[in-house]
């Protein structure tokens, strides 16, 4: 037997029963003349809308979208104040909000719901939606009968018990696929959008689980297939169909490779729904050549591709992982006259904290640990990739968003800076926190410490029940003012500053400040900003051989204008501040006066430039706009043009790199 036709005659064509919908629900054929409603006592009446058409004729002559609305909401308007649509035979108000609300019109899908079935070979769980639909009937006496009939649209899971293969079929005529482990949560989640209010029979998704949990229950993973359906039999209510939806995918999941569920086993459920959703989990022969079956090897495997990505996205921002786009004058004669051969040196760190040793392989270019050049290619986070540190994180972890916050870490520290980290401070501590700093530079072990102290403190004294969740209101203001200000006052930080372990001592210190700092003068509070900054006075001018674009620098030159803008714009410049006193950053205000600058678009940015004191030259550093926003490809092209005429190096960061029209950035 042909086993297509097989299937066909399988597949059920029509699941919702209907019978009884007639007399829960009213319907309503809407014409421009007269509405034809069909009420559940059974009667079919006609409310005519001449009047109305009458009064909207110069509203609705047009068929434009928009009429159509004016349309509607006149419509309704009119019904609710003057016409009142009152059924001839039991009397219900049309008028009323609940009756409205039971008051289908022709045409749309209002109820939708589940069944499960089971056969020799299958298991299916169907979804269907219907509509109502009008059936007309004429006879020969040229009499017109009307009846609402429903229409059935159904899409289906079907898995094939023998050989454990999983298919699926959309709505209408589409062909049936199959899907692999690399498209479960794909095709559950098609599966599962709901698309009508009222949704009936979601008994039959459990029905449908229970059968399957048969196929997904091996002696190793029993426990855990039977502590999901306890749940679901005692909390029916709590189970909804998001519940449903991740409990499917796990179970489709361990069904096509049987080893995840040992993920699910020394983690939790969610976990292992986490891995796959965020992973981009491969098919199952993947997964099989991978030869990974305990647990932290498919987590290390996993987490792999998570961590390329990663790993793209922190050197898109890292001004080390990238040469050079322009090099000025300056910058060019020195690399001329200076040899620059780097050799890699390879040596070994022994770590006293755990049992292990790592082999780490470094070059002169290497800066804070966070990036080896590996084949020219310069890898951030190779250290996650090694087992050693995801057997330790894994084992520390409770859920996979943990696992997302703490690899970040690695932006700025190294393996052996991670582990301590864990082995100090609260993982939800760290979780939390890594959120208040990832933009902002590399803070020095001994800084980490105290401002992670300090965050905590915050949380603890600041908020009526300590809840990490409130890390997001910690802000470095006082933490960046104290700085500039112990800088223009010449304070030596060693002596308190770098004691403070509180928040309140923080805010005590830097009120302190501001009060000595009131009383200086202007000239010594700006004086050594003012002649630092005056030397690159040149940035600010147009015309005569210059820069003659339309943007307009104007640098800051006095503390409190510096302290000013990271409040002012909402992103995190106010960190430099301090770099400016130092005389190694400088800042300021780039105005967009460009005559083609969209409505939409910023005008105002904060552009830094790292003053490099080898090279004797401004380096760009970043340009923001509002809240950390970048500009648009043609902003960012008028940057370029003033930095390459302003001849100052720069790097493809991303404030720079040019998106293509999908938003992606281009290389
Ligand atoms: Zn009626």
């Amino acid at each position: 037997m042909n086993i297509f036709l097989k299937i066909d005659n399988m597949i059920k064509n029509t699941i919702l029963n209907l019978d009884t919908i007639n007399s829960e629900y009213s319907f309503i054929f809407e014409e421009a003349v007269a509405d034809r409603y069909f009420c559940n006592c059974g009667e079919q009446f006609i409310s005519a809308n001449e009047e109305e058409v009458v009064d909207l004729q110069h509203v609705l002559s047009g068929e434009s979208e928009k009429d159509e609305l004016y349309g509607g909401i006149y419509k309704d308007i009119k019904l609710s104040l003057d016409k009142k649509i009152v059924c001839p035979h039991c009397d219900k108000n049309y008028n009323n909000q609940d009756v409205k609300r039971k008051l289908i019109t022709i045409g749309e899908f209002f109820i939708s719901g589940y069944e499960f079935q089971e056969t020799d070979t299958d298991l299916i769980i169907y979804y269907a939606k219907a509509c109502p639909g009008l059936a007309k009937r004429e006879d020969e006496d040229g009499n017109k009968e009307y009846k609402v009939v429903f229409d059935e649209s159904i899409k289906y899971i079907r898995f094939e018990k023998e050989t454990k293969k999983l298919f699926y079929r959309e709505f209408g005529d589409s062909p049936e696929v199959e899907f692999g482990l690399d498209n479960v949560i794909r095709y559950v989640n098609k599966f599962f959008i709901v698309e009508t209010d009222k949704v009936i029979d979601i008994y039959k998704l459990h029905l449908y689980i229970n059968r399957l949990a048969n196929f997904v229950s091996d002696t190793r993973n029993g426990n855990i297939v039977h502590e999901f359906l306890s749940f679901i039999r005692n909390t029916p209510n709590d189970v909804g169909i998001n519940f449903i939806k991740k409990l499917l995918s796990i179970f489709y999941g361990i069904i096509k490779y049987s080893n995840l569920s040992t993920i699910a086993l020394t983690k939790s459920s969610q976990f292992l729904y986490e891995l796959m959703l965020e992973c981009e989990i491969p098919s199952s022969e993947e997964m099989e050549q991978s030869g990974a079956t305990s647990p932290v090897n498919i987590f290390n495997f996993l987490v792999n591709k998570y961590i390329n990505k990663l790993n793209e996205e922190v050197n898109e921002d890292n001004k080390d992982a990238h040469d050079f786009y322009f090099k000025s004058k300056n910058r060019v004669e020195y690399e001329k006259d200076t040899n620059k051969s780097e050799d890699d040196l390879n040596y070994k760190v022994v770590d006293e904290d755990v049992e292990a040793s790592y082999l780490v392989r470094q070059n002169k270019s290497y800066k804070g640990g966070k990036v080896v050049n590996a084949d020219g290619k310069f890898q951030v986070l190779d250290a996650v990739e090694d087992g050693t540190i995801s057997k330790f994180i894994y084992k520390k972890i409770e859920n996979f968003s943990q696992y997302k916050q703490i690899i970040k870490y690695f932006k700025f520290y190294d393996k052996k800076g991670v582990i301590s980290l864990l082995q100090k401070y609260d993982l939800e501590l760290l979780t939390h926190a890594i959120d208040a700093f990832y933009f902002r530079s590399k803070m020095e072990p001994g800084e980490l410490d105290r401002v992670l102290q300090i965050i905590e403190s915050f949380v603890e004294t600041r908020f009526f029940f300590k809840d990490y969740k409130n890390v997001k209101d910690f802000s470095f203001v006082e933490y960046d003012d104290a700085q500039l200000m112990m800088e223009v006052m010449e304070f030596d930080p060693k002596k308190h500053f770098n004691k403070i372990k509180t928040y309140d001592e923080l805010v005590e210190y830097h009120d302190n400040l501001v009060k000595f700092y009131k009383v200086k003068s202007e000239i010594e509070k700006s004086g050594a900003i003012e002649e630092f900054v005056s030397k690159f006075r040149f940035l600010e001018t147009v015309g005569e051989g210059d820069y003659e674009g339309p943007l307009e620098v104007v640098l800051f030159d006095t503390a409190g204008r510096i302290m000013k803008e990271g409040p002012e714009m909402r992103h995190s410049a106010s960190e430099y501040a301090v770099n400016v006193a130092q005389g190694t950053y400088l800042m300021g205000s780039v105005f967009d006066r460009d005559p083609n600058r969209p409505a939409k678009e910023m005008e105002r940015y904060t552009i830094g430039f790292k003053y490099d004191s080898k090279y004797k030259e401004l380096v760009f550093d970043q340009v923001k706009g509002f809240a950390n926003e970048l500009g648009s490809n043609r902003f960012k092209k008028l940057v370029m043009e003033y930095l390459t005429d302003k001849d100052i190096s720069f790097q493809p960061i991303k404030d720079l790199r040019l998106k293509d029209e999908d938003g992606v950035e281009k290389l």
